[in-house]
């Protein structure tokens, strides 16, 4: 009995006495006596009835002007309900607009900074051209005799040019990959022969860092389909972080096995580890993991958004697996070529 009184329209709108009194339907005097009533109820500990009922009770006001002031207020409210959804939409639209705005000014400034990445690397390797040049006459001394110490530091200026050759080949790599796909030369490649190049390249850099350089790779590997100078650039990258982030005495060991129809091939140092929930923080363009870590080991921080791209246009992903002090593993799979070439 008590709920079905709950139910009444009334408890659909708020300050019914206020409104009433408003319209001048009752008076304040009259409020307070129905209220006094309502209190009155809870005062003895039953649930008191609306304040409609009271009001009709006390004969303060008949049923359908009750009804009407109710029905009323419950239209206003609809009202108000539909204004702010309509102020909601426009806020949302509003909002969705901004975002875009952003979106695009973000995109822009992306392709801008693309733009300058590519300007000014080409920039740099024309000077830088130069350098090497007269450094190289220089060397083979058809510019005059030297003496040890001065071909000592040529030596050292050439090994810098060298690696700011490496860091600028990079930046251009890196901004035409940021601004197109990267465009790919697909050969059968036979992984045994180029893992073994690459290894033969990278001794010089492992001694000087006192790590040693291991390569396992199954026999009989099968060819992958694959560009491959990308393939290669890739490999390399993984081997110099290898190297770069392990200490002396460590190693890294380049392995591929065929598993199905693909070929996984993996790069382990002994180094130091990469913490978990910094896997993906490592792929980002110029992301090292900190500062310190930048001036002892140096780079750029391309070297792996680079490999990620490379791989993603192979069609193929990169997996790390580390823990910090532990060294880490990074690894991808290329699938093999349908015609596998006689092998020399
Ligand atoms: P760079 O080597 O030029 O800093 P990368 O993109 O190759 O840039 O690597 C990004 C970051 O990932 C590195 O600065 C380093 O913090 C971390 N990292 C990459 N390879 C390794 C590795 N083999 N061992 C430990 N940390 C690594």
């Amino acid at each position: 009995m008590e709920k079905r009184k709950q139910l009444k329209p009334e408890v659909l709108v708020p300050r019914l006495g206020e409104h009433l009194v408003e319209r001048g339907l009752i008076t304040a005097a009259d409020l307070q006596n129905a209220l006094d009533h309502q209190a009155a109820y809870r005062d003895a500990n039953s649930a008191p009835p609306l304040l409609g009922s009271i009001l009709i009770e006390l004969g303060l006001i008949d049923q359908s002007s009750l009804d009407e002031a109710i029905t009323e207020q419950i239209i206003q409210l609809r009202n108000a309900l539909q204004d702010a959804n309509l102020q909601l939409e426009k806020r949302v639209q509003q909002r969705t607009a901004e975002l875009e705005r952003a979106l695009n000014k973000l995109a822009e400034l992306n392709q801008l900074k693309a733009n300058f990445i590519s300007n000014i690397s080409h920039e740099l390797r024309t000077p830088l051209t130069h350098l090497k040049g007269y450094l190289e006459l220089l060397l083979s001394q058809d510019l005059g005799p030297l003496s040890q110490s001065q071909d000592q530091a040529l030596h050292i200026m050439q090994r810098s040019t060298e690696r700011l050759e490496h860091l600028i080949e990079d930046l251009i790599l890196f901004s035409t990959a940021e601004r197109s796909t990267i465009a790919l030369d697909v050969h059968p490649v036979n992984l045994a022969n180029l893992g073994l190049a690459i290894i033969n390249q990278s001794i010089t850099k492992a001694n000087e860092h006192q790590v040693t350089l291991h390569l396992n790779l199954a026999p009989s590997l099968p060819f992958v389909k694959a560009d491959a100078d990308k393939i290669a650039w890739v490999i390399s990258q993984l081997i110099d972080n290898g190297i770069k982030f392990t200490s002396a005495g460590g190693k890294v060991t380049l392995r591929a096995e065929q598993i199905d129809q693909f070929v996984t091939v993996s790069v382990e140092d002994t180094g130091i580890g990469i913490s978990p929930d910094k896997f993906e923080e490592i792929f980002e363009p110029f992301h090292q993991l900190d500062g310190s870590s930048t001036r002892r080991f140096g780079g750029t921080g391309l070297g792996l958004a680079l490999v990620r791209k490379i791989l993603d246009s192979h069609g193929s992903k990169i997996r790390v697996h580390s823990q910090p002090g532990l060294g880490s593993k990074f690894e991808f799979y290329l699938r093999t070529a349908e015609k596998q070439p006689k092998r020399d």
